[in-house]
């Protein structure tokens, strides 16, 4: 679901810049699959949400626990909650 959540997140940037009712795509290749994700305005409270929580996290004083999950081996930012680990 991460996938879908940025490109919502683009979607919300894209509004704020005056584009109306953007409209995104996502594209499995390997699936032969699309997904269409159509403008809806709690985008914006979505990308609202998600900025605050983001500003909550950065504002910590330290890190949080890290929650290892099954995914995070596929995670592009493996490398930096794993640090410790190795
Ligand atoms: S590696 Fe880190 S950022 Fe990636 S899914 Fe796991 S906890 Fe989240």
């Amino acid at each position: 679901m991460a996938h879908f959540a940025q490109l919502k997140y683009y979607l919300a940037v894209l509004a704020r810049n005056g584009i109306e009712t953007p409209t995104g795509v996502l594209e499995y290749p390997k699936l032969k699959q699309k997904e269409v994700v159509n403008w809806d305005e709690s985008i914006l409270e979505d990308a609202k949400r998600w900025e605050e929580e983001v500003k909550n996290i950065v504002m910590l004083e330290h890190c949080p626990m890290l929650t290892k999950l099954s995914l995070c081996k596929s995670c592009s930012y493996y490398e930096f909650c794993y640090i410790n680990d190795k």
